[in-house]
């Protein structure tokens, strides 16, 4: 229901017209130059009356607070700046994550959380990174730079030396009815000829070629995840092949620079040999990992909840600042926000910082599971995961029927920019298993044209992130939020599982879902023509 509506409720009730009453009052101490961050401009320059705000002012006050103290009062940045020097590298189930967890909870409490609380969940192989190093052997000598890809396993201790034979990624069908001349060999992921149309699911094919290879007695694979190629000038980036996966044989990401080279090699026919030496440890799980939770408990509707989120966990090729400590400090800068602004929402906001997500959004999934009884008084869970650029937009999910009211309040966000709604679905962020539960995931999109370097990369550091912006996120999360606690009437309840399934053959992500065993809906959600 549109916003716009508040107005009448306000002839009909009489509680609730003495508490918008209150709430201007609240609201009116609040530095007045901040409200421009929010407040309507529909005579700015280069606006249209399209985009004139339709928010009602009492609202509107209470954002602009919550704007200020987003902007002026948190430790975004500072608590980045622990995460990634003070604790670092986090992995989930690694003592370093543990520390983070903690940390989590310490950071909450300190922000004046209720229900501050770890949800222990488990994750069924324990990894560790050893070492990866790899030689050009012929047809002539020279060290190359490799990193493992994560959950993936070992050459012999001391490596092995193996002809290079290329592996075309965009055939894998045609590539997996002769594994037998794999044996002995170190595959070369490339990509020749047309791509596939659907990336996803050739994305998710790729667990069975690892398998096959593995089986035909493969030394080791190289190509990043799903047999990218690394971005960047003499980066690799590592990641996992799947939800919750462990494959046998090693698989590593080589610097473009180098693998371009081999690939030379072979183009021209000529024959490459290298020497590669890939360790890790793998332990047979369970592993602990838990998920940090925190509440700001609504005033008339407690038990309804908006999830806000970032996940804790990283890689460990550097300290995971932009993958996600920047969420993950934004998710702690939102709840700032609002208890800095003494606003009080109608409605819980649940702040999450997930572990997990790395291994396949595993802590997002196990919340949902955990939570399954209450997933019918959740309203829509707000991620951010998208590097460490300004927030662009909104995407909501496969949620087509929310656009109108989120547009609206995009709409008065004009001094974040022009952000844009639509709604896409996002299965590479915690949002997924929300949106499969029925709920807009919503993932807040960002302009973050830096981050296919510093994702999963050995440049993931502080350094990379402004303050400005993490502020300016942190606080785009916390109006969000607040903006969905607020409102007289409820944004979203969850869909069916017949309209969700629907909702995901027609976005065609049923392939991938499936592929990965994450479609619960049976023979739900029928093609359409
Ligand atoms: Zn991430």
């Amino acid at each position: 229901m549109p916003f716009s509506t508040v107005g009448s409720d306000l002839v009909f009730e009489k509680g609730l017209y003495l508490r918008m009453t209150r709430k201007i009052l609240l609201c009116a101490c609040a530095a007045a130059f901040l409200f421009a961050l929010v407040w309507p401009a529909a005579s700015a320059p280069g606006r249209s009356d399209a985009d004139a705000v339709t928010l009602d002012p009492a609202t509107l006050k209470c954002l602009g607070a919550v704007a200020g103290a987003g902007m002026m009062e948190t430790n975004t940045y500072e608590n980045l700046r622990e995460l990634s020097d003070d604790i670092g590298a986090r992995i989930t189930g690694s003592p370093e994550a543990a520390k983070a967890i903690a940390w989590g909870l310490e950071k909450m409490k300190g922000a004046g959380l209720e229900n501050v609380h770890a949800e222990t969940w488990q994750l069924s192989h324990g990894w560790t990174r050893i070492s990866a190093h790899a030689e050009l052997i012929a047809p002539i000598h020279r060290p190359l730079m490799i990193d493992s890809l994560g959950w993936v396993g070992s050459t012999p201790t001391s490596g092995a030396e193996a002809e290079v034979v290329p592996v075309n990624a965009y055939q894998l069908d045609d590539e997996m009815k002769n594994p037998a001349r794999w044996s002995g060999k170190i595959l070369l992921v490339v990509h020749n000829g047309e791509a596939p149309t659907d990336r996803m699911a050739s994305f998710g094919k790729f667990g069975n070629f690892l398998k096959a290879a593995h089986q035909a007695g493969a030394v080791a694979v190289i190509g990043g995840q799903g047999g990218s190629v690394a971005q960047g000038m003499h980066l690799t980036h590592t990641g996992v092949l799947g939800f919750d996966t462990y494959y046998e044989i090693p698989v590593v990401s080589m610097a473009a620079e180098d693998q371009e080279q081999v690939e030379r090699y072979l183009d021209r026919g000529i024959t490459v040999r290298l020497k590669i030496d890939v360790q890790n440890r793998v332990t047979t799980g369970p592993v602990g990992s838990a998920n940090v939770v925190g509440d700001i408990r609504g005033t008339e509707h407690p038990d309804q909840i908006i999830v806000v989120g970032g996940h804790l966990d990283s890689w460990d090729l550097a300290s995971g600042a932009t993958d996600n400590g920047f969420g993950a400090t934004a998710t702690l800068g939102a709840a700032e926000a609002i208890i800095k602004s003494g606003q009080k929402p109608r409605r819980t906001i649940r702040f999450v910082l997930f572990t997990g997500e790395e291994e396949g959004l595993l802590g997002s999934l196990a919340y949902v599971k955990t939570h399954h009884e209450e997933m019918p008084n959740h309203i829509a869970a707000i991620i951010l995961d998208n590097g460490q650029g300004p927030v662009s937009g909104f995407q909501l999910g496969g949620r087509a029927d929310l656009i109108p009211a989120v547009q609206k309040f995009a709409n008065s966000l004009g001094a974040f920019g022009k952000l844009k709604v639509d709604d896409e679905v996002e299965f590479g962020t915690d949002t997924g298993p929300f949106i499969v539960a029925g709920l807009p995931g919503i993932n807040l999109d960002q302009d973050s044209p830096e981050y296919k370097y510093t994702h999963h990369s050995a440049v993931d550091t502080f350094d990379k992130v402004q303050a400005d912006i993490l502020d300016r996120d942190a606080t785009v999360m916390a109006l969000t939020a607040f903006w969905i606690a607020e409102r007289s009437d409820r944004l979203a309840s969850p869909w069916s599982q017949e309209k969700t399934a629907q909702m995901l053959v027609d976005k065609h992500q049923d392939v991938i879902l499936k592929l990965f065993g994450l479609w619960p809906f049976g023979n739900l959600g029928s093609a359409r023509e």
